[in-house]
């Protein structure tokens, strides 16, 4: 499910300057036979290749979060732990 996002301007892509889109990505991190996997996240995506790129810092926050997501799942939560963050309805 990813939805295009008109917002910022997006940037060219890195590997064959097209033009990218912004779209709400998920992306899942693997640990020691565990999963996670963070939706929702925005970012720049190109329509030809498929390449993903986040704005600068997301990715170190993404992988601040799925260090905090494994440590609850060591802490007892096995299984399907998913973080998701929800827009807020916009009037
Ligand atoms: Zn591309």
């Amino acid at each position: 499910m990813n939805k295009t996002i008109k917002t910022r301007r997006s940037r060219l892509c890195a590997d064959c300057r097209q033009q990218t889109q912004w779209h709400q990505v998920s992306h899942e991190f693997e640990r020691e036979g565990l999963r996670v996997r963070i939706s929702g996240i925005l970012a720049m995506v190109c329509s030809n290749c498929g390449a993903v790129s986040y704005l600068a810092g997301i990715p170190d926050k993404l992988l601040a979060a799925a260090d905090s997501l494994f440590e609850l799942m060591a802490d007892r939560h096995r299984g399907a732990l998913r973080a998701e963050p929800v827009p807020a309805a916009t009037a």
